[in-house]
């Protein structure tokens, strides 16, 4: 590991007194920068494209990220009504990886994030019993979705961009957005930080020959309901995984920390359940979720509820890639799908996809 303190991450920098790196990469002071800016546009701002552009920044390259809805974060989300919150997407995460483990630590430090102790209990064929499962659970603090916003602060990020086109001229990548049209900008790499489904719609827009098989991959979908109370159920528990029901998890958010207002559940169905009625309408699949969540202790009357479907929730491929990058095209995929399916892999999916892409540069400037 390079020792100067100005070492751009890969750990191999040898900086000489003009800020001169042996790489091609030059001191700017503030940061190693390459001698032609390096322009990336990440296509998505959840954990994995947040996680790609702030590596990829902080490693020299120009990021500019862009993301279909109002605020960053995807599916570590947190819907916020006046009296009360709700994670609906990830409920909780955890942290294996030293490198994840470090990040989760930096959060933690600027309290976005912070350690949640529910009581747990599991469900199965009519028994309730404690669950005795050690792992530390770590969630955003004071909301799911904040992390995502601490990380997306030190980037330049569009929002209310639903890029739909993508096309290579003159070795350039261009983007269209549903929104805006042409974007100005062209890009040098095209990163999709997004679902399979998602990237593979994408990526079959820009009419080349693009190796798309590993994004023919297909995501479960989820249902989740979301039941806000006007008092405090009292219930022996605070979330809680349930097996053999159409439901799968149920947790009260107000147990979280950080969390204030009224007493809110999140409840999710099964990825099997959503996947096969994942058409139904809306309140049907709240009644079907909430009958199912009555019969066994939560009766959510009186209470105000809301209804998700997600998409595209969950899977991931196995063996697991890690994530995909074309170095003659210069597009890469990162994302949960590509690396364990939940928010740690995501993580560390656009992580390493942007030290590829840095080391990939390198090589090129010394050549
Ligand atoms: C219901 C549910 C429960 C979960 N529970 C857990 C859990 O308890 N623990 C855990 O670790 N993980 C959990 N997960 C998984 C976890 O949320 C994901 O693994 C992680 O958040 C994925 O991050 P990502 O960046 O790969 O994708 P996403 O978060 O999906 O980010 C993709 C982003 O791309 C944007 N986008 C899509 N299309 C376009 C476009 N055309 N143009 C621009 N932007 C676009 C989206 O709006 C989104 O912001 C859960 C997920 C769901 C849905």
């Amino acid at each position: 590991m390079s020792e100067d303190s100005r070492c751009c991450g890969i750990g191999t920098c040898i900086i000489n007194e003009e800020g001169q790196c042996w790489c091609g990469q030059r001191w700017d002071g503030e940061k190693m920068c390459f001698p032609r800016a390096i322009r990336v546009a990440v296509v998505g701002a959840g954990i994995a494209g947040l996680s790609c552009a702030t590596r990829l920044q902080a490693q020299g390259l120009q990021v500019e990220v862009f993301e279909k809805s109002r605020g960053a974060s995807g599916r570590m989300s947190t819907r916020q009504s006046e009296e009360a919150s709700a994670d609906h997407g990830a409920q909780y995460f955890t942290a294996r990886d030293p490198l994840f483990m470090k990040a989760v630590s930096a959060w933690m430090q600027a309290d976005v994030a912070a350690v949640w102790q529910p009581q747990l209990k599991v469900y199965e064929a009519s028994q309730w019993r404690d669950s005795h499962a050690q792992e530390k659970r770590y969630v955003g603090k004071p909301a799911m979705n904040t992390p995502g916003k601490y990380l997306a602060q030190n980037v330049s990020a569009q929002y209310g961009q639903t890029i739909d086109k993508i096309a290579i001229k003159n070795r350039q990548w261009h983007l269209h957005s549903a929104e805006s049209g042409d974007l100005e900008q062209a890009f040098d790499w095209l990163v999709l930080a997004l679902p399979a489904p998602q990237a593979l719609a994408l990526l079959e827009t820009s009419g080349e020959p693009l190796d798309t098989s590993t994004a023919q991959f297909k995501m479960k979908g989820c249902w989740t309901v979301m039941a806000e109370f006007t008092e405090n159920l009292h219930l022996p528990f605070d979330a809680a995984f349930v097996n053999g029901e159409i439901i799968s998890w149920m947790a009260r958010n107000n147990s979280k920390p950080g969390r204030s207002g009224a007493e809110s559940w999140t409840i999710h169905a099964t990825p099997e359940w959503s996947q096969e009625w994942i058409e139904l309408e809306k309140e049907e699949a709240a009644k079907r979720i909430l009958g199912c969540a009555q019969k066994i202790g939560l009766v959510a009357q009186p209470a105000k509820i809301s209804v998700h479907r997600w998409r595209y929730a969950s899977g991931s491929l196995d063996p697991m890639p890690l994530f995909k990058l074309d170095e003659k095209l210069k597009w890469g995929l990162c994302g949960d799908w590509l690396n364990g399916g939940r928010v740690e892999g995501a993580w560390l999916s656009g992580h390493h996809l942007a030290t590829e892409i840095q080391t990939l540069e390198r090589a090129l400037v010394k050549r």
